[in-house]
């Protein structure tokens, strides 16, 4: 029985007549950039969101660099963020010139530490990035407490939380700007890279408005200099048909998570695998269901040799990356984020996995650790 990490196929398979029919409706129409589909997506993404406005661009790596423009990040900006996350939540900062400040994480649920913000914020500190790492919020009402005395901004990466809630309120609607990805894997995926910023001022949404189209509000006048990054027609389609499944998929994916719980109780009890850490208030969307084991690789060895899909998130902490070795930060230097990077992978989790299959994963996990059973 073959298990993959995710099973796009699976859901293709499931809404195919609505997905073709879309893309079809956009192929006849030949109307493919800013049009009536991105128009609508993003209305239906705004009230999903619960946000005044979205702004689809072309990744969830843009959505940071325009939303940190918006933000007015320049050059010389401090931006404090998690070293628990992916490449672009930082790659975005210093590609503006702007230095990323990296913060350790909580062992518990592997989001920044509320707790060791407070030190590291200096004159120059502009920005917080809170990434909802895996699918989880953490508490953004909290770090508002303390932003909102220095009057720093909150961007909200929520690339892996979209439809995620904290005390009832929706990923990206918390901060000052919210940045979403629909990337492929993501848990709202489009056949193609695209991403969005949600945001309830009026300003921030009117900047990234215009820097998505070359800082251009009227054709061909431009009054800032601007990107290319424009979410197309036919992604906008597509991500339209699967909204309307967003909230049973992620609602399934919690199911599956509390299976997983329980099925892997055992081996947690025995403290050879350590669960996905809550936080009570959080309602998690678990983009990924993500576990810690000191018997990483036997146990990712033994799945792989099962056909069983597996993956470490993430393999090196953000400040231990080559690319910010400029930065100076050592090993040991944030050792909650280097254990989890040491411990942590992610086992198949989706809305398409079947009962079988994850009775199967389990059984393979604990035959690595405890031999036949
Ligand atoms: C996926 C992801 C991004 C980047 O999104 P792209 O659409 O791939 O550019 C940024 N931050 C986090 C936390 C992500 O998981």
């Amino acid at each position: 029985m073959q298990i993959p990490l995710l099973d796009l196929k699976a859901q293709y398979a499931l809404i195919k007549d609505e997905i073709d029919a879309a893309v079809h409706r956009v192929l006849e129409s030949c109307h493919f950039i800013l049009g009536p589909e991105g128009r609508a997506l993003e209305e239906e993404m705004a009230s999903f969101c619960e946000t005044q406005y979205a702004i689809g661009v072309a990744n969830g790596t843009d959505a940071l660099t325009l939303a940190l423009l918006a933000l007015n990040i320049r050059p010389g900006d401090e931006v404090i963020t998690t070293p628990y996350t992916f490449f672009a939540t930082a790659e975005t900062v210093a590609q503006l010139g702007a230095v990323p400040v990296f913060v350790d994480i909580d062992p518990v649920t592997l989001n920044l530490d509320l707790n060791h913000i407070k030190i590291k914020i200096t004159a120059r500190t502009k920005a917080i990035i809170p990434v909802h790492i895996f699918g989880q919020m953490l508490d953004v009402e909290r770090l508002t407490e303390v932003a909102d005395r220095y009057e720093i901004s909150i961007l909200e990466d929520a690339a892996q939380a979209v439809g995620a809630r904290y005390r009832g309120r929706r990923a990206g609607s918390l901060g000052h700007a919210g940045t979403l990805s629909f990337f492929p894997t993501k848990n709202l995926g489009a056949y193609g890279d695209a991403g969005m910023v949600v945001t309830n001022d009026a300003r921030i949404a009117e900047v990234v408005r215009r820097l998505r189209f070359h800082g251009c509000d009227k054709k061909y006048y431009h009054d800032d200099i601007g990107y290319n990054s424009r979410l197309d027609e036919i992604q906008a389609a597509i991500l339209r048909v699967k909204l309307r499944y967003l909230e049973q998929w992620n609602e399934a994916r919690r199911v599956k998570a509390a299976r997983y719980d329980l099925l892997l109780a055992d081996a947690a009890g025995r403290g050879d695998i350590v669960l996905p850490g809550r936080d009570p208030e959080a309602e998690s969307v678990y983009h990924l269901y993500v576990v810690r084991s000191r018997r990483r690789e036997e146990i990712m060895k033994a799945l792989a040799g099962a056909g069983i899909g597996s993956a470490v998130y993430y393999p090196v902490p953000l400040h231990l990356q080559k690319a910010f070795e400029y930065l100076g930060m050592k090993p040991g230097s944030l050792p909650v984020a280097e254990g989890a990077s040491e411990e942590a992978f992610a086992l198949p989790c989706y809305p398409e996995l079947t009962d079988e299959q994850q009775e199967r994963v389990v059984e393979i996990v604990e035959k690595a650790l405890y031999g036949v059973i």
